[in-house]
């Protein structure tokens, strides 16, 4: 009856169930690439529940989402009526929740929107998730995940020879997103404790790779360079972000719903610490040999601009603990993952020219 595909399948195919997983958010830079991973590499189906924001661009699930295992509901997460609906109608054995306003600019410029989905919308999520968990047989319940999808911008920065962030370093978010991604673990953590909804956390470095809105620092300085438009680098470019290949992490996350324990945090990281300045100055390389200019270099278009307030210095994952209790490490290094990304931008002229009228006059760094 069922195609064994993998170690993780075979243990399905004896249980007899492949999973039906509601994924919020799957419009998105991450979500998206969630779902393209599960369709392509499980047998489990998604439910893509996306408000289509500004962020959301049902273009980056366009393959997969021809699969009879794909459903999309254009729903917002904080309406009460629509989530009950969603989960009674589709009777999801997972939710995995990554809905969020995720641009730390439009966080200090507009924090309200942030306040209402990543804390509200995260409320709302959790009261309706409980009430159909519930509702389950015993055997379901168990078996029931609601895994929530956050941030290592909770701990707030590292100094430059300070350890790494681990799954018990105290909360210390810097901006109004970081402080709101912090306020919706501490729900996730509270549903769990007081109301025993079987919940998983993971907090991830910087994300990139394909189908990144431009508004956020790789996919921004490719389409820049491109157009002969400056490379803003916010104050020197001297911030430390630790980057992760976004399909590395669409299967860390798969491998935490499908076989992480209930209550447990792990962090996620890429092992690949840059200064902003190298991230910018290394595309540029990738860029002068794919696409070389008559005259000069990429480099040649970077401009110093005027630093963030509160901008957090440096972010650096210890992702031990997934690694041996998991066994999940990254396939990519920085290197590879970042020569791929800026060769998947040149080679899908059609997805950049369909974003090209949103806004990409911020950076997140
Ligand atoms: P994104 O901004 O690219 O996508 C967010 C998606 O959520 C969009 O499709 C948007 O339409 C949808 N959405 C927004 N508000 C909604 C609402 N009220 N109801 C339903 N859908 C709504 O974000 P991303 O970069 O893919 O990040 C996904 C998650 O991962 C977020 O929770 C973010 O905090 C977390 N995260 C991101 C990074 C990163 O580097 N991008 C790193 C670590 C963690």
């Amino acid at each position: 009856m069922y195609k064994v595909t993998s170690g993780s399948s075979l243990q399905k195919f004896i249980s007899s169930q492949y999973m039906k997983i509601l994924i919020t958010g799957g419009a998105g830079f991450i979500g998206s690439a969630l779902i393209r991973y599960i369709i392509n590499n499980t047998e489990d189906s998604v439910v893509n529940v996306d408000k289509l924001t500004y962020a959301g661009n049902l273009d980056s699930v366009g393959e997969v989402s021809k699969s009879s295992r794909y459903a999309f509901e254009h729903a917002d997460i904080c309406s009460k009526s629509d989530m009950f609906r969603i989960f009674n109608y589709h009777k999801p054995n997972a939710a995995m929740h990554l809905a969020a306003e995720s641009h730390v600019d439009r966080s200090i410029s507009s924090p309200g929107e942030f306040i209402q989905t990543n804390i509200v919308g995260t409320y709302n999520l959790l009261e309706e998730s409980l009430a159909y968990w519930l509702g389950l047989e015993q055997q379901q319940q168990n078996t029931f995940r609601f895994h929530h999808i956050s941030t290592d911008e909770v701990y707030g920065d590292l100094g430059s020879s300070d350890s790494l962030f681990t799954e018990t370093t105290a909360y210390d978010p810097s901006s109004p997103y970081s402080a709101s991604k912090a306020a919706s673990d501490h729900l996730v953590r509270a549903w769990h404790r007081t109301y025993k909804l079987p919940v998983v956390i993971t907090n991830c470095s910087n994300n990139y790779g394909p189908y990144h809105f431009p508004e956020k620092l790789i996919p921004l300085i490719i389409f820049n360079a491109l157009e002969g438009l400056p490379l803003p680098i916010f104050g020197t470019g001297s911030q430390v972000r630790d980057w992760l290949y976004v399909d590395d992490h669409a299967c860390a996350l798969y491998q935490v719903v499908t076989r992480g324990t209930v209550g447990e945090t792990y962090n996620i990281g890429g092992h690949s610490e840059k200064k902003n300045v190298e991230v910018v100055t290394t595309i540029c390389n990738i860029l002068d040999q794919f696409v070389p200019l008559k005259q000069g270099s990429y480099v040649d278009q970077i401009v110093h601009v005027a630093d963030r307030p509160g901008h957090d210095e440096r972010y650096a994952i210890d992702a031990s603990k997934i690694k041996k209790q998991l066994g999940w490490t990254p396939k990519e290094t920085f290197d590879s993952g970042i020569a791929k990304t800026v060769e998947w931008y040149l080679n899908n002229p059609e997805w950049s020219a369909g974003i090209k009228n949103s806004q990409r006059t911020e950076v997140k760094q």
